[in-house]
């Protein structure tokens, strides 16, 4: 059994001219947008179209499902269809668009799966309105008060954009399943970064997803003359940033693993003028890693780190957590089916991590789950860039395919 890869690339393609900006060619389907309606209405039609019955939850995720000869808990496979202002192809369309080009051939094939499958496409799994409001509605982690307050980055209401697309808000309680009720979850992407494109590797098998906190910091020291000032005599707030800046790559080393990351991706120095030592930073610093252990142990040395350069350099310093969320191991079981297809179908994978995070690291707080990576070009993502080519395409969904066949004939 195999994909249809035609099939596959029609609908790539077909999907990504809804929501598509003629000028700039970067595709516009934030969740719950006039594009995003359409985006669900189009993958409602193709799941028709295949024969499947189609379904929509309180959270507005769409499935479609391929009836198991049993009662077993059935297994999920799916992805989102919602995007990034000025978004690719692929991120989410791609797992969406395999899963139902699995179902329809599995459902061709006249053979039926011990278990149930069910394909989802995941509501604001980009999280215009803060969270991945889909998988977590799934998961019950949605409560009356996120539904009443979550909004996005123009101050527009969830509420308010369901409403005006007929979804009642307060339904999204009802989206949340039994996990007695899932074997499992199973999800295709792209990789969004550099390896397996360096690697020239077909697939990546992801046997964890990466955590992650981010901090907001502040260094105060004193805003002074630039000129009448002397260099022993100053509290350069910036100099601060600059020192702790400098030790980011020796605290990956000593306290993190090779799987660490940390990025100061904004700051901003204040007054910010040419002619005055700088009395104020405001930094974010985001830092990843698989293992909740060691991102714990991160924090601490960052945290002893500003510490040690405040008392230097004379600056007080603050910081607020604003995120955490901590890192998910895939299932042991599902890691080693995809990986046994990978080798039947003769491709070269590579096992990794997810340094990005996607439903399934909401999922994998309540059932298995278990994703397969397809190199992204050059690593380019989140832009009209993004792409894959479509022999890896077609690689990643056979996988995708036999692993599915795997997971819905196994007994519990
Ligand atoms: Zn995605």
């Amino acid at each position: 059994m195999q994909v249809n890869l035609e099939r596959i690339k029609a609908d790539i393609l077909e999907l990504s001219q809804i929501g598509r900006n003629s000028e700039d060619h970067g595709i516009y389907r934030m969740a719950f947008t006039d594009a995003d309606i359409a985006g669900k209405r189009w993958l409602i039609d193709r799941i028709e179209a295949a024969g499947l019955p189609s379904s929509i939850d309180g959270a507005a995720n769409i499935s479609a499902t391929l009836a198991g000869t049993s009662d077993l808990p059935r297994v999920l496979v799916g992805s989102h269809i919602d995007t990034v202002p000025c978004a690719g192809a692929l991120d989410g369309t791609l797992g969406v668009v395999a899963g139902l080009e699995c179902l329809r051939c599995l459902k061709e094939s006249g053979v039926q799966p011990d278990r149930t499958i069910e394909l989802v496409a995941f509501s604001d799994e980009e999280g215009r309105f803060g969270g991945m409001f889909g998988s977590q509605s799934v998961c019950g982690q949605i409560n009356p008060e996120m539904i009443a307050t979550m909004t996005d980055m123009n101050g527009v209401s969830l509420q308010e954009e369901m409403s005006r697309h007929g979804y009642d808000p307060v339904a999204a309680l009802d989206a949340a399943r039994d996990p007695e009720s899932l074997h499992c979850y199973l999800e295709m992407h792209i990789e969004q970064g550099p390896v397996l494109d360096r690697l020239h590797k077909s697939v990546g098998v992801v046997d964890q997803i990466t955590g992650l906190f981010t901090w907001s910091v502040r260094l105060k020291g004193e805003a002074n003359h630039a000129g009448t000032t002397p260099m022993d005599m100053r509290h350069d707030a910036f100099m601060g940033l600059a020192d702790f800046a400098h030790e980011v790559p020796r605290i990956l080393e000593e306290n993190g693993s090779d799987r660490s990351r940390a990025t100061i991706g904004k700051a901003q120095i204040l007054p910010g003028a040419t002619n005055t030592v700088p009395g104020l930073v405001e930094f974010a610093l985001d830092v990843r890693d698989t293992s909740m252990d060691v991102l714990e142990d991160l924090a601490d040395a960052f945290r002893k780190a500003l510490s040690a350069i405040a008392r230097r350099r004379s600056l007080m310093f603050e910081f607020e957590q604003k995120s955490l969320i901590s890192p998910v191991e895939c299932g042991d079981l599902i890691v080693k089916t995809i990986q046994q297809q990978a080798e039947k179908l003769q491709l070269d994978y590579e096992i990794m991590p997810s340094g990005a995070a996607h439903d399934a690291q909401i999922m994998g707080r309540m059932i298995p789950v278990g994703m397969i990576f397809v190199p992204s070009k050059s690593g380019q993502s989140h832009s009209p860039a993004e792409w894959t080519a479509w022999q890896d395409i077609e690689a990643g969904a056979n996988v995708l395919l036999h692993s599915l066949t795997e997971m819905s004939s196994k007994p519990d």
